[in-house]
């Protein structure tokens, strides 16, 4: 027997299904799932596959089919006469067919296809019946098919490539034109039957003057030219360039599918639609779709008539008033609901629909996963759990963390983005979207809120005095900076709205403006950001919220905790920051950067205090300073500590080189100098000792330490006395003390001995045995990593700074790469921004050394990450595979690594499988 070549559906049968993808490309297998299985059995417009293999067959034999394809393909079609109850190339009641492409991976737009084949003059009286006779129907049919077939199969599949403008489509086009502006029409639909009927003559002339051939009027020559044309089409050029880019080898094929033709446009009984198992929109679990009666598919997604909707829920203020499916044609709609019901089922997700009513025959035409937003994503997952349909595992795979991301944030309105174009284009450092009123310096920002004003921050870059200034705007943007820039990690840690690393923006403080492609826009001029894209707007663009979806997202982390390893902590350097977080599911904090406390609301007197420190000169000066400054640190961490209760919290010693505190403000340098009781110039020669060429690599980290024990020791003591007290107090603290910027494990030794002696001093002091507590270093110098068993021997804990790790290990400052990313990103050197995500082969690299090593001399190290990667999903799923015991993040990211922690547990569960 010959092999099979061809595959029928229709009539409750396939004979494949879904799993033959390779043999009946995608469309096909579908087409035999919904057909056949025995749990669908949906009204398929019935038809037949020619398989993948007689493509490959047909390219190996010069164009030709295998033997039986013919007869096979013959007996296919009897089929299909036989359940629609029309025969192809009959006179009386014609069966027309589509011929389309269908390869294993969509490729779409890419090949070619051809509709109601089958049409002649000899059956279009037949077609006219059939559709109660609407001539002009039939004749419009006839005449697309005249045109599509002359460009498909008798021009490109022929390989003739005519001059520009001079395809055979192009010039039929024109003589379509040429009649309707004879006639005065301003529409294809203004033409009549008669109109049509002279329009295919005259095509069908042009065809043989310009092809010099006839258009076959022939059923059969029309299907063996149309599938001839589709198997062609797998070489055509486009076809050939989309396969370059997506990788698809080219030996695959398509596969070519006959189906019946069904109309939409044949009638007040006739109908064709759109509807989604599930609404998109916001999730709920109710049927919603629109339809059109008498008409096209195509005609829905036109927008030229306005479709009524399926349903009273379906209904909304643009179509109220039409009938519905339901009430217009009941025993339809009752049918369509059943198919509904039974797709989701079987699919077990939303199904996008295509439905077409013919003379009173319902039809499904296509379904698919059906695309949603970011609070129907989480609606449907928790859904489908309770109602059964999928278990937790599936549903967390069913959101992605940037539709998570649209609940916890404001975002723009997608119809008013969709219609504004972009004044400027930066880094999406703060997801969400904001607007506001432009102003150009911190102090204006915290004036105009005064005033009821919402602002937008617009700087060159932003450092830490412009701190009141960036919490009093809706969003900050700058021309400078890259992901882990200032701006960058203070905005994501409040979850507000940033965009960095603009660098189209030209920014003049003096006249208080910015130029962006040629344009100019002044203070108090209006503009949109959207922090999730990193894309500016002008203007005051229409917000959404989605936020209050909380209750499900809620539920929906729920599941995702009950599934992941990872523990998830949180970048919080306030109780506020704290409490957000653990609202958010963070279970302790994994930095808590000591230095923020010198900025921001009620940092005055702590941060002239810190000043006077850093500006001492002899030891008795600094420790006097770092007396008055011990209440205000231990305060600030007793409070975190206390919203933190129950949970561990990593304080970090004082990282950022000294200078960067000095200040610039002239009043403040009085204030000062005279506090310190000496001269201005004093002031500004003792300032200059401090300044460094390379701050980044000079005093800061673990080496202010060793060089002044006492800022270690006032700062050890601080979190020890705060636990202290908590402990006496009946709560439960967990300080873990983290030292920064270590590359050498004298240093850690040096810092611990110095931990050891003030641990005695402050159990003395409370009366205690024990303060539960942790002594670790971060690991992100290079080095660290290579040396991590020896570090490993005096830590009890790694973090791992990969902003840092990731600023020394590609030598990439992390304040500056903005100005030479874009380049690196679009020459391809780069993928992306290893600010953002972790660069897993080289600083990768380095952490699995370091975990690796690190575990080798201390089987207890805990290990986590707390650079801004740590909420960044492939990152987090990175530190999963690395064998980390938590990442941490800022507190709007916690239910995003969350997320993300919980796929790569079930991504790692299925690679098993
Ligand atoms: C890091 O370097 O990754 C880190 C968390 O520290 P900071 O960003 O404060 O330098
Ligand atoms: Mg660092």
């Amino acid at each position: 027997m010959a092999k099979k070549y061809v595959y029928s559906f229709g009539g409750g049968k396939a004979d494949g299904n879904e799993s033959m993808k390779n043999l009946l490309g995608g469309k096909g297998a579908n087409l035999a799932e919904m057909a056949g299985h025995k749990e669908l059995r949906l009204p398929v417009p019935p038809g037949f596959s020619i398989t993948t293999e007689v493509c490959t067959y047909y390219y190996q034999n010069k164009k030709s089919y295998p033997a039986g394809l013919k007869e096979q393909a013959e007996k296919a079609l009897k089929q299909v006469e036989i359940l629609m109850g029309r025969r192809f190339g009959d006179v009386e009641n014609p069966l027309l067919v589509s011929v389309r492409s269908g390869a294993r991976k969509s490729m779409p737009g890419m090949m070619e296809t051809v509709l109601n084949v089958g049409l002649t003059e000899k059956t279009i009286p037949g077609l006219i019946k059939q559709s109660g006779g609407n001539a002009r129907f039939a004749y419009d049919a006839y005449r697309r098919l005249i045109m599509m077939y002359s460009d498909v199969v008798m021009e490109k599949a022929a390989g003739i490539e005519p001059a520009d403008e001079q395809g055979i489509r192009k010039q039929l086009e024109k003589i379509m034109d040429r009649v309707k502006k004879e006639k005065g029409y301003t529409s294809d639909t203004n033409l009549t039957a008669e109109d049509l009927k002279q329009l295919c003559v005259e095509f069908k002339l042009k065809i043989k003057e310009v092809l010099k051939k006839e258009f076959p009027d022939d059923p059969r020559l029309q299907l063996w030219g149309g599938i001839g044309a589709v198997f062609s089409s797998w070489n055509g050029k486009r076809a050939i360039s989309y396969r370059r880019i997506e990788k698809i080898p080219d030996e695959w094929g398509t596969a070519v599918n006959v189906q019946t033709m069904v109309f939409g446009n044949m009638g007040e009984d006739s109908a064709t639609g759109v509807a989604f198992s599930r609404n998109p929109g916001n999730g709920e679990n109710s049927f919603y779709g629109e339809y059109l009666i008498n008409a096209q598919g195509e005609d829905v997604v036109a927008g030229i008539r306005t479709p009524a909707p399926i349903n009273e829920y379906s209904t909304s203020e643009h179509n109220r008033g039409q009938v519905t499916l339901e009430k217009g044609m009941p025993k339809l709609y009752k049918e369509l609901v059943e198919y509904r019901n039974r797709l989701e089922k079987h699919y077990r997700d939303m199904q996008d629909i295509e439905f077409t009513i013919e003379k009173g025959r319902l039809f499904m035409l296509q379904c698919r996963v059906g695309k949603r937003n970011g609070p129907a994503a989480v609606r449907m997952a928790v859904d489908m759990v309770k109602e059964k349909f999928i278990k937790k595992e599936e549903a967390v795979m069913r959101v992605t963390p940037s539709q998570l991301d649209e609940l916890l944030h404001p975002i723009i309105d997608p119809k008013a983005e969709l219609a504004t174009k972009p004044i400027a284009k930066g880094l999406p450092a703060g997801p969400g979207g904001a607007k506001g009123q432009m102003v150009f310096s911190a102090h204006d920002a915290v004036e105009w809120k005064k005033q009821g004003k919402k602002v937008i921050l617009v700087r060159e870059e932003t450092n830490p005095e412009d701190v009141e200034g960036m919490r009093a705007a809706e969003a900050i943007l700058t021309a400078r900076g890259g992901m882990t820039s200032h701006a960058a990690l203070v905005a994501r840690g409040w979850g507000k709205c940033c965009i960095v690393g603009c660098g189209g923006l030209h920014i003049d403080y003096a006249k208080k403006e910015m130029i962006t492609g040629g344009k100019t826009l002044k203070e108090g001029d209006w503009i949109t950001l959207n922090g999730t894209k990193g894309v500016v707007y002008e203007g005051n663009l229409n917000m959404m919220d989605a936020s209050e979806e909380n209750k499900i997202l809620d539920q929906f982390l729920k599941m995702c905790v009950s599934i992941k390893k990872l523990g998830i902590r949180t970048n919080a350097d306030t109780p506020d920051d704290a409490k957000k977080a653990r609202s958010f599911g963070a279970e302790g904090i994994g930095l808590f950067r000591t230095e923020h406390m010198f900025y921001g609301k009620g940092s005055d007197q702590p941060l002239f205090l810190l000043r006077k420190m850093i500006v001492s000169k002899t030891l008795d000066e600094r420790k006097k300073a770092l007396d008055e400054l011990f209440p205000f640190v231990k305060k600030d961490i007793k409070a975190t500590l206390e919203a933190m209760d129950g949970f561990p919290v990593v304080i970090r010693l004082l990282d950022p080189p000294l200078h960067e505190f000095v200040p610039r403000e002239q009043s403040k340098l009085e204030q000062l100098a005279k506090d310190l009781n000496i001269s201005l110039a004093e002031l500004a020669k003792r300032a200059e000792g401090l300044h460094e060429s390379n701050p980044m690599m000079g005093h800061r980290g673990v080496r202010l330490g060793v060089t002044y024990p006492e800022v270690s020791i006032m700062q050890i003591r601080a979190i020890l006395e705060a636990a202290a007290e908590l402990l006496k107090e009946g709560k439960k603290p967990y300080p873990e003390v983290m030292i920064p910027v270590v590359c050498e494990v004298k240093e850690l030794q040096d810092q611990l001995a110095i931990a050891k002696a003030t641990y005695q001093e402050v159990l003395k002091k409370y009366s205690l045995k024990k303060i539960e507590h942790l002594f670790g270093t971060m690991i992100e110098i290079p080095r660290a990593c290579l040396i991590a068993d020896k570090l490993a021997e005096v830590a009890a804990f790694f973090s791992f700074g990969t902003n840092d790790l990731t600023q020394m290990s590609f030598g990439f400052s992390r304040d500056d790469i903005g100005g030479f990313l874009p380049d690196y990103l679009e020459k391809g050197i780069l993928p992306e921004d290893p600010f953002q995500s972790v660069d897993q082969t080289g600083v990768g690299e380095l952490i699995r050394i370091g975990i690796d090593r690190g575990r080798k001399t201390n089987k207890k190290l805990e290990v986590g990450i707390c650079g801004e990667h740590g909420g960044e999903p492939r990152s987090v799923e990175f530190c999963h595979k690395a064998g980390m015991n938590y990442v941490s993040c800022s507190p709007f990211r916690v239910p995003i690594a969350t997320l993300a922690a919980a796929q790569a547990v079930v991504k790692d569960k299925n690679k098993k499988k």
